[in-house]
């Protein structure tokens, strides 16, 4: 396959040439832990056990890092795996870390409560405010961890001004690129030394596998995160990698969708008179479209929309009644499925930082739309907020 091949002809090439014994198109799922040696140290094709390689895996890790522009791909049983693979990898007692201070909520337990009991600092700081960055930088820090968009409120951060910081300061540039996924948005293009991935989202894309990649940008970082992922030993299993590369084809047709018809629901939630504010990348009245027009290909499928309250009804009753009274969006956490899904971040994904500088609106709602005919969607979020609205009215009038 050509070097410069489209997004498209890399994600269903790279790493799948067919199966050189049967000639099988789909790479086959290598469900062994063990290879036959011919003769001690005799590996046929350079498999000895499934926790150092597998073939499954390999295809994936190399169709990641060809999707990532990356030299090397890895691939891990979760997101939250590969991010502690990295941070393992790259810091040490002593060490000091730079988080968004709207980071994925796992990303910050993992940190907050697990590494800081190894003596790893860390502090969150905005990472829309590059002089805040600066100013937070100590003689410590190792690594500025970024997300963009980020979850729920789809606040962007500037991932080539980042990268200025971070050599600059001879730091590490991580960014978590689950959100956006490789097909929107290229973070080791921009500068960043490492991508981080949750393949549970929009590269797995269809809800039925946990899973986490990472994609370094040079050969010695890549070789490093390898020997840890051997090391620390928690891989991705073949069939978990098998649903990933699966998943990886079709990645760019389904974002494609997933942008459309997020683009029609924003025009849709943004005339509504219920909804008092809409946080999308592609609005121009957001603060990051700018950047987001800039480093994006387009600006993804997750959506989030506070609604006002009336004389009966908070918004958070309001945001909770629509949760309820979908029927097309299932009402769940995880997102970048084929599916819609609606949630209700401050009691569901984001309750474990109520009452932290992380706590989010209680009359916000996050939507991830999936790739189903929008007409539909659109209807089924108008006869949920219609529904919730004569909730109110009606109690307002019994009680009046
Ligand atoms: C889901 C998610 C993770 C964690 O990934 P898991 O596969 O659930 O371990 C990390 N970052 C972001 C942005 C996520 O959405």
């Amino acid at each position: 396959m050509p070097e410069i091949a489209g997004f498209n002809t890399r994600a269903i090439h790279a790493g799948q040439e067919p199966d050189s014994l049967t000639g099988a198109v789909a790479v086959p799922i290598y469900q062994t832990s063990t290879y036959k040696q011919d003769g001690v140290g005799g590996l046929r094709g350079g498999y000895e056990y499934s926790r150092s390689a597998n073939p499954t895996r390999t295809a994936l890790e190399t169709a990641l890092a060809a999707a990532e522009g990356g030299a090397r791909g890895l691939a891990f049983a979760s997101g939250l795996a590969a991010e502690d693979t990295l941070l393992r990898t790259v810091c040490q007692p002593g060490d000091h870390i730079l988080l968004p201070d709207d980071a994925y909520g796992g990303t910050f337990r993992l940190v907050a409560s697990v590494f800081a009991r190894w003596g790893v600092e860390y502090t969150p700081v905005s990472l829309g405010d590059l002089d805040a960055v600066r100013a937070a930088v100590r003689p410590t820090t190792r690594v500025i961890w970024c997300e963009t968009p980020t979850n729920p409120l789809l606040g962007i951060a500037d991932i080539a001004g980042l990268a200025d910081v971070a050599r600059a300061n001879e730091l590490l540039l991580a960014v978590d690129n689950t959100f956006a996924s490789p097909y929107l948005q290229q973070p080791l293009a921009l500068g960043a030394d490492v991508v981080v991935h949750s393949t549970t989202k929009y590269l797995g894309g269809h809800s039925d596998v946990v899973g986490g990649a990472l994609v370094a940008a040079d050969a010695e970082l890549g070789e490093r995160l390898a020997f840890h992922q051997n090391a620390m030993g928690s891989v991705a299993g073949p069939f978990d990698s098998w649903l990933v590369l699966r998943g990886l084809k079709t990645l760019g047709v389904r974002m494609d969708r997933h942008c459309a018809n997020a683009a029609a629901v924003v025009d849709f939630l943004a005339a509504h008179d219920a909804v008092s504010a809409v946080h999308y990348p592609g609005l121009d009245t957001h603060p990051g479209h700018a950047v987001a027009a800039a480093q994006m290909r387009d600006f993804g499928g997750m959506i989030s929309f506070r609604l006002n309250g009336t004389s009966s009804q908070s918004g958070e009753d309001l945001a909770l009644a629509v949760c309820a009274g979908v029927e097309i969006f299932t009402l769940g956490e995880s997102l970048g499925g084929v599916e819609s899904l609606i949630e209700h971040p401050a009691r569901m994904t984001h309750a474990s930082v109520a009452n932290s500088p992380l706590a989010v609106p209680a009359d916000l709602v996050r939507l991830s739309v999936g790739i189903e005919d929008v007409d539909d969607l659109i209807a089924d979020l108008d006869q949920a907020l219609a529904q919730a609205l004569e909730r109110g009215a009606h109690s307002s009038a019994s009680t009046a």
